[in-house]
């Protein structure tokens, strides 16, 4: 199994979680250069989708919380 963290406080989601109230936000974070700028894109998912958790600049977000921390930093 992967290790999934939170990107925005690091902690390990529980690979078996033990109520479904702990929904954790999937979401993808993508930079895309052009010649003058970055260019982030930033979406969510509207829930949890283990299939997809290791795609490409995929996120994971523990909590509404991180999701809005994690929205308000800048790009690293
Ligand atoms: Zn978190």
């Amino acid at each position: 199994m992967v290790k999934i963290t939170c990107d925005n406080c690091g902690i390990e989601r529980p690979e078996r979680p033990s109520t479904a109230a702990v929904e954790w936000i999937l979401g993808y974070d993508i930079e895309m250069e052009s010649p003058n700028a970055v260019q982030r894109s930033l979406r969510f998912l509207d829930r949890w989708d283990d299939r997809r958790v290791m795609e490409f600049g995929a996120i994971h977000l523990c909590c509404e919380q991180c999701k809005a921390e994690y929205r308000a930093a800048p790009a690293a």
